[in-house]
């Protein structure tokens, strides 16, 4: 099994090919289940070009460095209140798509169509403009999560989605945008917007209830 950090350059290399961000924009992070610390990209990091030398290593706590790594990104407190606000997340995906930015600048909620959308998504959240960088924008995004949900859009930014792999993380940003672009498209088409039948979330749930009560 490959760790976090490897499983982390593998999306950075997918995301930017996937135009979901664009050069030195977006950051990456993840953590060992319930550890006070968490990898996260390095400042200027193109995520395409990820090494495990791109990461640092940060506690989560307090935010100090550890020593020998390099500066975090920027947008470090976006990850560390996240993380502070949810113990389940263990990965967090921060990147720039363009078409779910567009949608929630619009004024258009990205509407889930699919039944992968509905199921990865399950509900996606925004925040309005918040200046990059600063910690009003963590705590915003931090509040957004907090109850469960995963999946905020940053107004005029990006998008901050979390998981408890990099994995689920990857999967619910890269169809947060096939969502925002399918929403396009029916509004291209002069709407009405569809949504995925609330029904088939509702069997998810059902089914989801049961294992857990089993798992008990
Ligand atoms: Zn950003």
């Amino acid at each position: 099994m490959i760790g976090p950090v490897d499983q982390l350059i593998v999306v950075g290399r997918k995301a930017v090919a996937r135009g979901l961000v664009i050069g030195s924009g977006g950051n990456l992070s993840a953590r060992l289940p319930g550890a006070d610390a968490c990898w996260v990209t390095a400042t200027g990091t193109w995520l395409d070009e990820l090494t495990a030398a791109s990461f640092s290593y940060v506690r989560i706590s307090d935010g100090a460095v550890l020593e020998g790594n390099p500066a975090p990104s920027t947008e470090v407190a976006l990850h560390l209140h996240s993380y502070l606000a949810r113990p389940d997340v263990n990965a967090i995906v921060h990147l720039h798509p363009q078409t779910s930015v567009l949608l929630d600048a619009m004024g258009h909620p990205v509407s889930l169509v699919t039944m992968d959308q509905a199921y990865y998504l399950r509900e996606v959240r925004s925040v309005p403009f918040i200046h990059h960088g600063t910690v009003a924008l963590a705590e915003a995004a931090a509040d957004a999560i907090r109850d469960g949900c995963n999946c905020v859009i940053l107004g005029y930014h990006g998008c901050s989605v979390v998981a408890d792999t990099v994995e689920l993380a990857h999967k619910r940003a890269a169809n947060l945008e096939e969502a925002a672009l399918a929403t396009h498209r029916a509004l291209a088409l002069g709407g009405p917007v569809p949504a995925c039948p609330p029904q088939y979330l509702d069997t998810v749930r059902r089914a989801e209830a049961a294992a857990a009560a089993t798992r008990r």
